[in-house]
């Protein structure tokens, strides 16, 4: 019988780019509700909608076969997801043989329990997002999240094995001059760390986003006054550019969708939690791989994917000025998986 997991052709999209990393997002829902990416009574989806853990890890294996070498989970809150260790557990079996690597992106807040069990599954390195180390602004940006909670979570991920990059989203007004702060402890505790430009997607209720985007060009020049960066030739193939910091000795990255073009060079889809591929963040066109798999199965899905990255577009063109509408794409990053 076909092995329908069985390697075959790679996934190179009509711009020659080799398409071999798949962000999922395993879930929408969230224990924090940061103010850039949900609005407080945020209304999740129904069950039915989701893709089960089974139909998940069916998806992931079809990305394998077609050449996927690392798949990061992400969300809403992927930790928060009843059942996403075993997942983890079936996918991270792969590490070093389909797969180059797994990783997370997570809130921190599961850590504390979970870190061990993701590095004994075979996860190396996460990402956890920090925005502020004040825990009264810590709780005001995320509304729910408890900063030591995280911090305890933080330690334990270290303490286990895991190699922590720290992404913070850069918020005019509200952690603009505590930038350089969060950069100095990450170095202390030996974390790199990633500064993300605030994305208009999906409607976040109140603040419009004008009013939270600050340009990381402006960034990376405030920060110039107190640090010596230095560009680091590695490129990822993704939207962040590094440099290192010769006084925390630690690296720093900046993922500037908006203010630069990272497109030329992109190699990555993300896959929602309800089963739609999305061939680029900043556009709309998707294929629906839940209907595909749920109407004609698994074998069918290969063809989906191929027939999707062969529209995958060459780039995307985020707008955000006082002319611009709030979103300019529609849907909130925890669908799509930040
Ligand atoms: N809950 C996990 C977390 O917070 O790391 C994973 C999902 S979250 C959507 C992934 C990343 O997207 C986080 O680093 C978060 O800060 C970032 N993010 C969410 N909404 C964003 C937006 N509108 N613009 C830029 N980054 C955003
Ligand atoms: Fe949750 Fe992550 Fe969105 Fe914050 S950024 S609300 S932690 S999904």
């Amino acid at each position: 019988m076909k092995n329908i997991f069985e390697n075959s052709n790679k996934l190179i999209d009509p711009f020659g780019r080799d398409v071999n990393y798949l962000r999922v997002s395993v879930t929408d829902r969230c224990d924090f509700r940061c103010t850039y990416c949900m609005a407080e009574d945020m209304q999740f989806l129904p069950k039915k909608d989701i893709l089960s853990l089974e139909e998940l890890e069916t998806v992931c294996r079809v990305f394998m076969k077609l050449g996927t070498r690392k798949i990061r989970l992400t969300g809403g809150e992927p930790l928060v997801r009843k059942g996403i260790m075993q997942v983890i557990k079936n996918l991270g079996k792969e590490v070093g043989n389909s797969l180059d690597e797994l990783t997370i992106t997570t809130n921190g807040s599961q850590l504390e329990t979970k870190a061990e069990d993701l590095y004994n599954a075979g996860v190396r390195r996460i990402n956890v997002s920090l925005d502020h180390l004040d825990p009264l602004k810590f709780k005001e940006i995320t509304r729910w999240g408890d900063l030591e909670k995280v911090k305890r979570g933080l330690h334990k991920a270290r303490e286990v094995g895991l190699k922590i990059k720290i992404n913070t989203v850069a918020i005019s007004n509200f952690n603009q001059s505590h930038l350089p702060d969060i950069l100095k402890w990450c170095g202390e505790e030996g974390f790199d760390m990633t500064i993300i430009e605030v994305m208009p997607m999906g409607d976040i209720g109140g603040d419009t986003r004008y009013g939270q985007y600050l340009p990381l060009s402006q960034v990376r020049q405030d920060l110039e006054k107190e640090f010596t960066l230095k560009d680091l030739p590695e490129r990822t193939s993704g939207p962040a550019r590094y440099v290192s910091v010769e006084e925390t000795k630690n690296k720093l990255g900046f993922i500037t969708p908006l203010t630069h073009n990272f497109c030329e060079s992109c190699n990555r889809v993300r896959l929602t939690c309800t089963g739609i591929l999305y061939m680029c963040l900043g556009q709309d066109d998707n294929a629906d791989l839940k209907t595909v798999l749920r109407d004609k199965g698994a074998e069918a899905l290969e063809d989906a994917i191929r027939s999707a990255i062969g529209r995958k577009p060459k780039g995307h063109d985020f707008e955000i000025s006082r002319q611009s509408t709030n979103v300019s794409v529609n849907r909130h990053m925890s669908l799509t998986g930040g």
